[in-house]
């Protein structure tokens, strides 16, 4: 497992670093944000570590660069500035998670287990579908109506959630523990946001809806009997 840690603090950078070969992960490191993007977009790995604030370039910029050429790949973003809004920032660039400084080392290591699971690993070539949408596990791609969506590893993994049940109404506790095996700070509206991400990419400019929201309970994904 090879890992990409883009963090300019040197205590921080080395911290993580040991704490991750430790555990066996292949780490390789940029302390400033535009060698971070060389290094992401030249290597494969299997995980981008990615501090906000860097130097030359920061994290957020980095990730929407990496994400018009690798839109698969999973993004981790660490973030000291704490405000909601900055972490939806974080994902409205790209990201697939994040964390906030300062954390413990084993929620740390807990978010990396979550990204880096791969969907779909026993099933190589199973498909899922409903309606006009299809989902195929083995080259993870999605489609609807014929057509390619391109979702990021994160949205890829919620619609498999969505898909694996659907039909039956998933609540936000259900995807918090499910897709992101952890549980988000009360408040968080984190699940909304990837739900209204996957709502441009598949049901806009379709004229039956699959994500429907049902108000207080969660989410379903199903097709539009209307
Ligand atoms: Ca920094």
């Amino acid at each position: 497992m090879k890992i990409l840690l883009v963090e300019d603090e040197p205590k921080v950078a080395s911290f993580i670093k040991k704490g991750l070969e430790e555990q066996a992960y292949e780490v390789e490191q940029a302390y400033d944000g535009s060698f971070g993007l060389k290094l992401a977009l030249q290597n494969e790995y299997d995980l981008i570590i990615l501090d906000i604030i860097l130097p030359n370039m920061n994290g957020l910029e980095v990730c929407r660069a990496i994400r018009k050429k690798k839109p698969l790949v999973s993004i981790l973003m660490l973030t000291a500035l704490g405000a909601t809004d900055d972490k939806i920032t974080g994902l409205d660039a790209g990201a697939d998670d994040y964390l906030t400084k300062p954390f413990e080392f084993k929620e740390l290591l807990a978010r990396i287990r979550a990204l880096t699971r791969r969907v779909g690993e026993s099933g190589a070539s199973e498909k899922l579908t409903i309606a006009d949408l299809e989902m195929d596990l083995g080259s993870k791609t999605v489609t609807r109506a014929g057509k390619p969506v391109n979702l990021t590893a994160r949205e890829f993994s919620l619609l498999h959630y969505l898909l694996r049940n659907r039909g039956r109404v998933v609540s936000r506790v259900d995807i918090t523990e499910s897709v992101w095996e952890t549980s988000f700070d009360t408040g968080s509206n984190v699940i909304d946001v990837y739900i209204n991400f996957l709502r441009k990419k598949i049901d806009k400019g379709h004229s039956g809806k699959l994500i429907h929201t049902l108000v207080g309970m969660g989410y379903v994904l199903k097709e539009d009997d209307a």
